[in-house]
C-alpha cells in the first residue's frame, strides 16, 4: 500500500514481491500484507513463546468468551451483548486481548481463535434463545477473516449447528479494516449482508476514516470509539461527538457509544440523543451466567429522564 510500505513504485513492487513469497511460504492461496510479513519477521522470542502457548490454548479450549452488554442508557435494558475473548494467564490473571488478538492476526491463528470464540458464543446464545431471550450477539471480526474464503461458510455452519440465523449476529468490523482495500472489502461486506448478517463499524473515528466512502459501506450500526466519550467533559469534545452523531443519523445508522465509564459521560450522551451505550459504568465483560441475568433484568445503572 502506497505510501505506507514504500515511497517509490520500484520499492513498492519489490515489497509486493517479498510479501508474495511470504504468502507462498505460509501455505499459498492467501492474502498477505507487506506490513504483516515485516511484523512476523520481527517477532521476538517472547512472542514466539506466546504464539506456542496460544496454539495450546486454542486447541485445549483454554480460551473463554465473556459478554459485555450494550444498554439503553435511559432504561438500563440490555439491547445486545458483545462477545469478547478472554485468555487466563495461568497465574490467576488474564492476557490482554490487545496482546493476543494482534498476535493471532500476525501469526495466522486468528481464524482458529475466532471460530472457537464464535462457537462458544453461539452455543451460549442458543441456550438464551431457548429461554426466550431475543437480543443479538455482536462478534469482532478481523481483517484477515473477512478475506478468508471459508469465513462465511464457517459462520453459516456454526449457526446451523446451533439452530440460529444470521439475524442473530452482528459482525463488528473495525473502521481501519472497513475502509482499506476498499473494493474487495465492499464485495465481502455485501455478501455478508445478503446472507442476512448485520454489520457494525467498530472503533469509529480512529481508523483511516474516509467520509466519502462511509455511506457506501453496508453497515447498520456505528460504534463510536471510546476516545470520543472520554472527551465529553470539554465543549470541543461534545461538539465533535454531536457532529459524529448527526452524521450517523443522516446515514440512517444506529449509534452505540463505547467507553461509557461514568454517569457524567452517560448524561452527556443522552443529551446528544445517543441511546445505546457500552462501558464500565453499566458493566464490564462478564461470564455467561452474569450476562444471562442482565439480558433478563437489565443492568442496575440507568439514567433518569433528562
Ligand atoms: P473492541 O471490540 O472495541 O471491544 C471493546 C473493548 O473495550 C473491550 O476490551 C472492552 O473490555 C473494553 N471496554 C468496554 N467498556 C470500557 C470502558 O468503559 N472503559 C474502557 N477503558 N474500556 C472498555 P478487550 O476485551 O480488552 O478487547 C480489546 C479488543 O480486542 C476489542 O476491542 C476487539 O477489537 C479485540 N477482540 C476481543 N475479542 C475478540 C475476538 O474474539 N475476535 C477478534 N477478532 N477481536 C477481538
Ligand atoms: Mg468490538
Ligand atoms: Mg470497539
Amino acid at each position: 500500500v502506497y505510501p505506507n510500505d514504500a515511497s517509490s513504485a520500484q520499492d513498492l513492487l519489490s515489497a509486493a514481491d517479498r510479501t508474495m513469497y511470504h504468502a507462498k511460504n505460509n501455505g499459498r492461496n492467501k492474502v498477505a500484507f507487506c506490513s504483516d510479513s515485516a511484523h512476523l519477521k520481527a517477532l521476538g522470542r517472547e512472542q514466539l513463546l506466546l504464539k506456542t502457548r496460544l496454539s495450546g490454548a486454542i486447541q485445549d479450549n483454554g480460551l473463554q468468551v465473556f459478554f459485555q452488554p450494550i444498554v439503553d442508557g435511559g432504561s438500563g435494558a440490555v439491547l445486545a451483548l458483545e462477545a469478547l475473548a478472554r485468555w487466563p494467564d495461568g497465574n490467576g490473571g488474564w492476557v490482554s486481548p490487545d496482546i493476543f488478538i494482534p498476535l493471532a492476526e500476525k501469526t495466522g491463528q486468528i481464524q482458529e481463535l475466532s471460530s472457537c470464540i464464535i462457537g462458544q458464543g453461539l452455543t451460549q446464545l442458543a441456550q438464551w434463545r431457548a429461554e426466550g431471550l431475543q437480543q443479538p450477539l455482536m462478534v469482532n471480526i478481523s481483517r484477515s477473516q473477512l478475506f478468508a474464503p471459508n469465513f462465511v461458510t464457517m459462520l453459516v455452519e456454526q449457526l446451523r449447528r446451533c439452530e440460529l440465523h444470521p439475524q442473530d449476529l452482528v459482525l463488528e468490523i473495525t473502521e481501519s479494516v472497513a475502509l482499506t482495500d476498499y473494493a474487495r472489502q465492499l464485495r465481502h461486506l455485501r455478501q455478508l449482508v445478503a446472507t442476512g448478517f448485520r454489520i457494525a463499524i467498530d472503533d469509529f473515528g480512529t481508523g483511516y476514516s474516509s467520509l466519502s466512502q462511509l455511506h457506501e459501506i453496508p453497515a447498520q450500526l456505528l460504534k463510536i470509539d471510546a476516545s470520543f466519550s472520554r472527551r465529553l467533559n470539554t465543549e470541543e469534545g461534545r461538539s465533535v461527538m454531536q457532529a459524529i452523531v448527526q452524521l450517523g443519523h443522516l446515514l440512517k445508522l444506529d449509534i452505540v457509544a463505547e467507553g461509557v465509564e461514568s454517569e457524567e459521560i452517560a448524561r452527556h450522551l443522552q443529551q446528544l440523543g445517543v441511546r445505546r451505550m457500552q462501558g464500565f459504568y453499566f458493566s464490564e465483560a462478564v461470564p455467561a451466567n452474569a450476562a444471562g441475568l442482565m439480558l433478563r433484568l437489565g443492568v442496575t445503572r440507568q439514567l433518569n429522564p433528562p
